[in-house]
């Protein structure tokens, strides 16, 4: 192990050098292979160039994220094979597309036939993307990353999950089919890109922008093009604004606005057709993770009634969509949070951490409605988040 560290760090000062050689003299054929070899033009540019593939420098060479074989050349940063980068269309570093647009192959891929529940888990170490049953069982992992995978949002037909992941040094936008292959990036602008949404024709989303100006919503095609901001009323513009949900018609977003400092509340917000924006919580805690039924009547939403015990009472509500009849779901002294409506609008998914056998380790609940029978659906030993229904296609014929 000592000895491959020690052949990685020399052959990265030597790279060092060689590229101050490169760009002084501006000749740098080895880049070219590069291009050809499936790293996109930026990568190329960012690379150390293919002096380190030196037959002399002996690498472990590392699993490809898709393949899952042991094909990548660390010492080229990639994350995907050659084979896989060819395939996919993308580059295998940074995984954007080589080319803009949809990709034909992507038109292909089918809507699982049962309904289904796309979560994060870390049962693997890390917090990677999940699927299993609609009642809890077949637990399958789709990706393998390593890196932190976030905040899984399931297209309205059921076929892609785009998540955010810091996969390379950022937190990016990510989409991949609901088996777990067709990965590709969508977003590289530097800034986390975070808790993304579909709208309902499935051609695009909304997303939360973290600059260092505050919290922004923005809107981007599915191909990863397009990306802009969401208009908002000018005395949104200074708050915090996230956590965005698009109703089952497409005209109205819901979304969290605070003052963004500390000790400041979140309340949530609706924006309509208009772009007007309507305050529908005005009970100085903290409202989030607002989510539209499938018929558009209702939101869930988290609240923390008790601002002394930040994270330790929210709970799982639900209003209707014009901010009337507020009715809390759970009441316990342990966290609830992440709702989400079953595909039929009958169930409500969402963690929890009242299972007091390993306190502050969240599992995956279902309960009616009326928060009654609220039922395990992991009783795993680590942590489950994120729900997200998936529509089956046998629940959409009836
Ligand atoms: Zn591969
Ligand atoms: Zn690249």
């Amino acid at each position: 192990m000592d000895k491959t560290l020690a052949v990685v760090a020399k052959a990265f000062s030597l790279a060092l050098v060689m590229v101050m050689i490169c760009s002084s003299t501006a000749i740098c054929q080895d880049k070219e292979d590069e291009k050809s070899k499936g790293m996109c033009e930026q990568c190329v540019k960012d690379s150390l160039g293919s002096l380190l593939e030196n037959p002399n420098i002996v690498v472990t060479k590392t699993p490809c994220l898709l393949c899952r074989k042991g094909d990548v050349n660390p010492l080229l940063q990639g994350k995907i094979c050659e084979a896989c980068a060819k395939a996919e269309g993308i580059c295998l570093r940074c995984l954007m597309p080589m080319e803009a647009g949809w990709p034909k192959a992507l038109d292909e891929v089918a809507t699982p036939a049962a309904d289904k529940i796309v979560f994060i888990s870390d049962r693997d170490g890390e917090n990677e993307v999940f699927i299993m049953d609609g009642d809890g069982k077949n637990p399958t992992q789709l990706t393998f990353n390593g890196a932190n995978d976030l905040d899984p949002a399931v297209s309205p037909d059921g076929k892609f999950i785009v998540f955010t992941s810091k996969l390379d040094k950022q937190w990016d936008l990510y989409l991949t089919d609901i088996e777990g292959k067709h990965l590709r990036r969508l977003t590289r602008s530097g800034e986390p890109e975070l808790s993304a949404c579909w709208f309902p024709d499935g051609q695009r989303l909304l997303f939360m922008l973290q600059e260092p100006a505050g919290l922004s919503l923005c809107a981007i095609a599915r191909d990863g093009s397009e990306m802009k901001a969401l208009e908002l009323p000018e005395e949104y513009k200074g708050k915090a604004v996230g956590f965005p949900d698009i109703s089952p018609d497409g005209k109205k977003i819901a979304f969290v606005a605070g003052e963004g400092k500390a000790g400041a509340t979140w309340e949530i917000c609706v924006r309509d057709e208009k772009g007007e924006v309507a305050q529908l919580t005005k009970n100085k805690v903290f409202d989030s993770a607002p989510c539209w039924s499938p018929d558009g009547k209702k939101i869930l939403y988290v609240s923390n009634s008790d601002l002394s015990k930040e994270f330790e009472t929210d709970e799982v509500w639900v209003m209707d969509s014009n901010g009337k009849n507020a009715k809390q779901l759970t009441k316990n002294s342990f966290l609830d949070s992440n709702p989400r409506w079953s595909g039929d609008g009958k169930k409500v998914v969402f963690i929890t951490c009242r299972d007091k056998a390993k306190e502050g380790v969240a599992d995956i609940y279902a309960m009616d409605v009326s928060g009654k029978n609220p039922t395990n659906l992991t009783k795993a030993a680590t942590k489950e988040t994120s729900p997200r229904w998936v529509k089956g296609a046998s629940g959409k014929k009836k």
